[in-house]
Formats: structure tokens, C-alpha cells, sequence
């Protein structure tokens, strides 16, 4: 299969589109999955098929390792100030084509249009991040003895991996392939199954931006391709993004293999909210966050703890809550299986004491056949609830209360995951507290989704990451590169060091 143009993914609205088939991206040619499989790829808005996917295993990874292996000494020879003039490129391009990758996003993921936009958005800030990575990559350097000197460079480690949850089918690619470029390596992508689209358009972009073949190519596929690409001895590193389930096999399957390893899991995100709160920002801020993306964020709040006698701060929770339009204001859930999965947590909670404040249940949007939930308020949940302590990813704000902020911070420290954590006051003090004792990789003081924006670096703690480092920043950069420490002496100096 040839063609290496794709048909442009011309839908602009949120009718029901259908989209060309999904193949694999290998040596610049799209090329179909050595199994002969299919699967369809849905609209979760509608509910509908809009395309199909081909499925992969060991054969087109091994393909996919050979091509690259061809691209690689000539870009790992490219200085990185000219690697960078290919993101500058890819960043114009998407900026050029914003609009159509927006919708891409909205229709394979179920986002709404300006959910869309913020992936893409922040996939664009993550170009630009590693496009300057010549700035600032130089190194370091210093006369450490009489004429001798030391300094380190950062080479590539060759052929790279990524493996990426369905969540953010723009962003998340790009929290990966721009630092893994710019550092020289060659990368394999292997998108989550049920949004493989926005994948297909990067690698066009790239293409057009002026990457040699081979240099990022895509394999799609699920758990056949993921572990064949964690088992090749030929790739150097692998992050992944995803289930906490997920991450810890794959961390443990390739470290075991001696592979770099950067797993990023799940997420229970506690929101600690304190009667000196401010009313208005504290529940916009909350709302925003918990709904976000219909839930389905690793930094959505999905637990708010409340402190003490908050009742007035709940009340304008709910107020927001039921504002929220479906469709318009609030997308739909990726799949059926997720709306099952959603409906169980919120029956449980429901049967063994929690209030269910504002009900998503059954919600639907006339004539329309996809997987909506609509937004839910549980109150007076308890940490030994389901809903208390796993994550739903789904439009669910659990509500428990502890009498001091003590206790709602000794609450947070039990949680199995450490992804964010937020505090809600308006006393400095309170939340320099909190923020010193929260146990959580990215903390929030009156921000509802604590995302460090580029250059600070992405990833939790605890059950939250599996392996050393962040995904982005420069904690990234280092991830796909190994640094090369030289010792050089030019002129002999007499001294009484042991090095000169
Ligand atoms: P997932 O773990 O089901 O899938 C992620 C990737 O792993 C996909 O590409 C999938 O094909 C692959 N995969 C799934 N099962 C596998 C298996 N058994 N063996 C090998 N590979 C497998 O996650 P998802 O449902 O796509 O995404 C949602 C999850 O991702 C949530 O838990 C969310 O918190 C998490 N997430 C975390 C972050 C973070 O930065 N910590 C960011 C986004 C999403």
C-alpha cells in the first residue's frame, strides 16, 4: 500500500463523519498490520463506526525497528539547532490545520470542540518546548582541575517507544515524540486502539514538516503490538501512558529486559476544600475540573474532601453542576463498556450510603445514539466505597468530609494514587501547609487542574508513575537521551592534583 498522502479528515462539526481506514505508518509508506484484522474504530458522540483500524503484532514492530535503524545515523548526525527547524515546521502546520485536527480530536474521542482544541493546544506547547531544546541542552561544563576540563553531552539512545491512552489522542503523543526527536532518537508510536486518528495526522505533519521516513512511525495495534514493542531489544525506551494496571506489568516486563522505563498510571485526584474558601472560585474551579473532558483526565478532581462546614461551597457545586448542558458544555464517555462501568460506580455508592446529589444516570441526548453520562454529584461517600477510593474516569465528583485539615490531608496520604491534589483557601498559610504535605506529584492551590504548563515537567508519585523522572520538560528530554561525561586535558600544567 503506497500512498503517502492521506484524504484530509474534512469533518467540521459534530455531525456523524466517516473517516478512511487506519494503517500502519512505516518507512513513509502506510502499509496494512500483518495479522489481517480489523478493528472499528467508533464515534462515541454518536455511537457509530466512523472507520477502521488495523491490528498489529511482532512482524510490523520488527518492520517498523528495521526502517528505523536506516533513518537513524543521519538524523543522530543532524545538530540539534537544525533537528529543531522540523518542530518549528510541525508547530505551523498544526496551527495551520487547527480547526481540522480540533474536530479529529472531537470525533474519535467524544470531546467537545473546545476540549478538542485544549489537547491540541497543549500538544502545540509541547512542540515548542522541545523546538527550543537547542537552547538549552548545551550541557555544562567546567575547568575542574589546572587545564583539565569536563563537560557532558547529551547523545540519543536510538530507537525509542511510546505507547498512549485514549484520553488526549494529540497531546499525549507530544509529550513524547518532540523531546524523543530532538534528542535524536527515532519513534515508534503505538496509539491507543480506540482513537488511532490523530496519530495518522501527526504523522502526516511530520511528514510534511520535513522528517525523513522512518524517523516517527506508527504502529497500531493493542496488547500483541504494545508487548512486542516492550520486548524488542532493539528499542532503548519505552513510555507509556495509561492504567495504573497496565503500567506496572509493562514497567516491570521491560525493565526486566534492562529497557528505560517511564510508566504514567491512574489517578485519584483529592481536592481538599476549607470553610474559608472562596465560594464562587472554589466551585467553578472544581467543576471545571471534575468535568472537564466528561471526567476523563488523569488531573480531574474526582474526590473533594471537605473540611469542616463547607455546605454553602457544596450547594454552589451543585448549582454549577446542573447547569451543565450535554453535549454543548459536556462530551460524551468513550465507549458503552465506560458508561456500564460508570453506572456500577455510582449504584454501589448509592446502596451503601452515599446521596446522590445530582443523578447523570441514564442521561441521553435526543436522537442520539452515543455514550453519554451526564454530570453526577455523590455526596458522603467514605474512603471504603468503590467510588471512594478507585478511579471512575467518568463525570463523578465524590464528596467525603473530615473535620480538620489534618484529616483530610492524612486522607489523601492514603490513597493508592498520587497523581495531583488541590487545596481550595484563601489563607496563605493553610495552603502553604497543605501544599508541603500533600503527597502528590503536581499540587494546586486554588487551581482545579494542577497541570504544570511547559517547561515545568509532568508525572505523580506513588501508584501514579512507574520509573525515575517526568514525562515532559526537560525531565523528558533526559529520558530519551543518556548523558556522555568528557574529562580533557590540552596543556600540561604541574600540579599537585591527581588529575593534572
Ligand atoms: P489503558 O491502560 O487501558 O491503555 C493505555 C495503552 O495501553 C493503550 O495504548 C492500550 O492499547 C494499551 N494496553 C491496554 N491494555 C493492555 C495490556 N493488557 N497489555 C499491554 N498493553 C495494553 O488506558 P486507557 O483506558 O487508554 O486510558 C485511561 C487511563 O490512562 C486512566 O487510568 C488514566 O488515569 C490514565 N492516564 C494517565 C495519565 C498520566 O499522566 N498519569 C494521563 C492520561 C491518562
Amino acid at each position: 500500500m503506497s500512498p503517502t498522502k492521506l484524504p484530509s479528515f474534512t469533518a467540521r462539526s459534530y455531525d456523524f463523519h466517516e473517516y478512511v481506514p487506519v494503517r500502519n505508518w512505516i518507512g513513509g509508506q502506510w502499509v496494512d498490520g500483518s495479522t489481517g484484522q480489523w478493528l472499528a474504530i467508533e464515534n462515541p458522540r454518536h455511537g457509530m463506526p466512523i472507520g477502521k483500524m488495523t491490528l498489529s503484532g511482532a512482524p510490523d514492530v520488527a518492520a517498523a525497528v528495521e526502517s528505523a535503524k536506516k533513518a537513524l545515523p543521519a538524523w543522530k548526525n543532524t545538530p540539534m539547532r537544525e533537528r529543531a527547524q522540523v518542530l518549528y515546521k510541525l508547530k505551523q502546520l498544526m496551527e495551520r490545520d487547527l480547526e481540522e485536527l480540533c474536530w479529529l480530536v472531537s470525533h474519535e474521542n467524544g470531546k467537545t470542540y473546545a476540549e478538542g482544541k485544549g489537547d491540541v493546544e497543549k500538544g502545540i506547547e509541547c512542540v515548542e518546548y522541545a523546538a527550543s531544546l537547542h537552547m538549552m541542552a548545551d550541557g555544562g561544563q567546567l575547568d575542574v582541575s589546572r587545564g583539565v576540563n569536563c563537560r557532558v553531552v547529551y547523545e540519543p539512545l536510538g530507537i525509542v517507544a511510546g505507547i498512549v491512552p485514549f484520553n488526549f489522542p494529540v497531546m499525549v503523543p507530544l509529550w513524547m515524540v518532540p523531546n524523543a526527536l530532538m534528542a535524536g532518537n527515532a519513534f515508534i508510536l503505538k496509539p491507543s486502539e480506540v482513537v488511532p486518528y490523530g496519530a495518522m495526522k501527526l504523522a502526516e505533519l511530520l511528514k510534511e514538516a520535513g522528517l525523513a521516513d522512518g524517523l516517527f512511525q506508527v504502529v497500531n495495534g493493542q496488547r500483541d503490538a504494545v508487548e512486542a514493542i516492550v520486548d524488542h531489544p532493539d528499542i532503548q525506551a519505552v513510555g507509556f501512558v495509561g492504567s495504573t494496571k497496565v503500567a506496572k506489568i509493562l514497567y516491570g516486563r521491560g525493565a526486566a529486559t534492562g529497557k528505560r522505563m517511564l510508566c504514567l498510571g491512574s489517578a485519584k485526584n483529592h481536592v481538599i476544600v476549607v470553610p474559608d474558601a472562596d465560594v464562587e472560585l472554589t466551585s467553578s474551579n472544581v467543576v471545571a475540573s471534575s468535568y472537564g473532558c466528561a471526567g476523563q483526565r488523569c488531573m480531574a478532581s474526582s474526590l473533594m474532601v471537605a473540611v469542616g462546614d463547607v455546605q454553602n461551597i457544596i450547594d454552589a457545586t451543585v448549582a454549577h453542576v446542573k447547569k451543565i448542558e450535554l453535549g454543548k458544555d459536556m462530551g460524551s464517555v468513550i465507549s458503552k463498556a465506560a458508561v456500564e462501568r460508570i453506572h456500577n460506580y455510582i449504584d454501589q455508592a448509592e446502596k451503601l450510603g452515599a446521596k446522590v446529589l445530582v443523578d447523570g444516570r441514564g442521561a441521553k441526548l435526543a436522537g442520539n445514539n452515543g455514550y453519554w453520562v451526564g454530570p453526577t454529584v455523590l455526596d458522603n461517600v467514605t474512603l471504603d466505597m468503590p467510588a471512594g477510593c478507585e478511579e471512575i474516569f467518568g463525570p463523578v465528583l465524590s464528596i467525603v468530609h473530615q473535620p480538620t485539615l489534618d484529616a483530610a490531608i492524612s486522607l489523601q496520604h492514603k490513597s493508592l494514587y498520587a497523581n495531583g491534589a488541590a487545596i481550595f483557601t484563601t489563607r496563605g498559610a493553610v495552603a502553604r501547609y497543605a501544599v508541603e504535605k500533600l503527597e502528590a506529584g503536581m499540587v494546586g492551590v486554588n487551581v482545579g487542574v494542577p497541570v504544570p504548563r511547559e517547561p515545568f515537567s509532568f508525572g505523580g508519585f506513588n501508584s501514579s508513575k512507574f520509573g525515575h523522572g517526568d514525562m515532559t520538560g526537560w525531565d523528558g528530554f533526559r529520558f530519551w537521551s543518556r548523558p556522555k561525561k568528557i574529562t580533557e586535558k590540552w596543556a600540561v600544567y604541574s600540579d599537585a592534583s591527581w588529575m593534572s
